[in-house]
């Protein structure tokens, strides 16, 4: 299993990186987990985006979906001919809402996009699980296993029971920290550096990536806080990293 960083910015898009999209490989199939704006222009970077295989769309909220707009674009309109219907997993709503982006109603994004709601089971090469984050729209987290070797992408959400239990031995923990550490902090949004690296540890996972920090925090402290806690690898994500897995 591969997986290639293509936008890891919180909330909005950085002077260096898009907002959320990950792309995750194994056999030749290619998903795409979330698509956040400003996503795609570097995704180009990676593959054709007609060549895109399914793509998970943890939430709804914009930095995490948004270029899902140009994609359509892109996979209907290309000169070279359209590209086929592409599976997208996303909530309930997400069909309606991505419509209505076009000024569309759900039916006429057909030729495009095939949606389906989260859920276990398989998604070409790999077995899925799913787990409700805590946030405050419906966010999944995601467990992608293939070939012994399993990924685990926090999505959205803030500390929860259960979420270590869902990352048991995960080799690779993509765990948010959109939160800078600090008092009064809301509750059920996003983990800090701190919770993240608690998360690694109970978990046990065999790695760490940081992601989705927003432009206004500072990304070396949530690996320093991150790394204060777990005692294994720990890295940022930054677009463009690989990690084979
Ligand atoms: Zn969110």
């Amino acid at each position: 299993m591969r997986l290639t960083v293509v936008g890891c910015s919180g909330s909005h898009p950085g002077p260096d990186a898009a907002c959320s999209a990950y792309l995750v490989e194994q056999d030749g199939f290619r998903l795409l987990l979330d698509l956040g704006n400003g996503a795609l222009g570097p995704l180009q970077r990676y593959l054709d985006p007609r060549d895109l295989d399914a793509v998970y769309i943890s939430h709804l909220h914009g930095d995490h979906w948004l270029d899902l707009v140009p994609l359509a674009h892109v996979r209907r309109h290309h000169p070279d001919g359209a590209a086929p219907v592409l599976p997208v997993v996303a909530p309930s709503s997400g069909r309606e809402r991505i419509a209505g982006a076009f000024g569309r109603s759900a039916s006429d994004l057909g030729d495009v996009f095939a949606f389906s709601g989260p859920a276990d089971g398989s998604l070409g090469p790999f077995d899925v699980r799913v787990i409700r984050t805590a946030h405050p729209v419906e966010t999944h987290a995601i467990r992608l296993t293939a070939q012994g070797r399993s990924l685990v992408y926090t999505a959205d959400t803030g500390p929860f029971a259960g979420l270590a239990a869902f990352a048991q031995g995960a080799d690779l923990l993509l765990a948010e920290a959109g939160f800078a550490d600090g008092p009064d902090l809301q509750p059920g949004m996003h983990l800090t550096g701190t919770d993240a690296g608690q998360l690694a540890r109970d978990a046990g996972a065999g790695e760490l990536v940081v992601t989705h920090v927003a432009p206004w925090h500072d990304r070396a402290a949530a690996l320093v806080a991150a790394s204060s806690v777990y005692a294994g690898t720990a890295t940022l994500a930054m677009p463009g990293a690989v990690y084979n897995l």
